[in-house]
């Protein structure tokens, strides 16, 4: 790794953070910033590290939706954590589309900028996984479990990884004012789509579970 040229990143990332606040991303970040800096080398680290910084950016004013209010990059990390393990971590893309996977639905962050920051493959794999916000919360809800048997085996790790953050967020820091029929409904979804995407991953599947087993507990005491 070339540690040099992350140096040269995160001093050029803390000049961009100084400036950039809660402004949109599209304004602040030059997306083509990587390929002027001299030295700097799109190596894996370096991809890796600008999804991190990305990632943060698009999503600094949300908080997770549980009681805790945990920052929303916390859900990003693991789920791109989970993705990693369950792919050996040789597959870089599949990791910076897990950290940009709500990049899309939840910011102002377009796939044209993800695909000019990150490639096709990148953009792509965020696409697959974005809810169309045209339809209703049930409508949505549907289409994930219907759109599930249509994904790439990639898009499915990313599904699960994020059943699998979702649903143990759930169990540990529930949402408030969600009852315990709401808390068991989300739990049915959930299980619905990992059913479709279990195949990518057995091993997600698994991990997926235990949690689920575990949040239905906490459901019943
Ligand atoms: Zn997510």
């Amino acid at each position: 790794m070339d540690f040099g040229a992350i140096a040269q990143l995160v001093e050029r990332l803390n000049g961009i953070q100084e400036v950039s606040g809660s402004t949109p991303l599209s304004s602040t970040i030059p997306l083509n910033w990587m390929d002027k800096a001299p030295g700097v080398t799109a190596s894996e680290g370096v991809r890796l590290a600008a999804a991190f910084a990305f990632a943060a950016r698009a999503h600094v004013d949300q908080r997770r939706k549980g009681a805790r209010q945990e920052p929303y990059l916390n859900h990003l990390a693991e789920v791109a954590d989970l993705a990693a393990r369950a792919s050996g971590g040789a597959d870089i893309d599949l990791i910076i589309a897990a950290l940009l996977h709500d990049a899309v639905e939840d910011t102002p962050v377009t796939p044209a900028e993800l695909e000019a920051a990150f490639g096709p493959r990148v953009a792509a794999l965020v696409a697959e996984v974005t809810d169309d916000k045209t339809l209703s919360e049930s409508e949505r809800k549907r289409a994930q479990v219907a759109h599930a048997a249509t994904l790439s085996p990639e898009a499915r790790i990313l599904k699960l990884a994020d059943k699998i953050s979702n649903v143990r967020d759930m169990a540990h820091s529930p949402p408030s004012g969600w009852s315990v029929a709401r808390r068991a409904a989300y739990l049915a979804w959930a299980r619905e789509v990992v059913e479709v995407c279990r195949p990518a991953s057995p091993v997600l599947g698994e991990l997926f579970d235990a949690i689920a087993a575990e949040a239905s507990r906490g459901l019943e005491a």
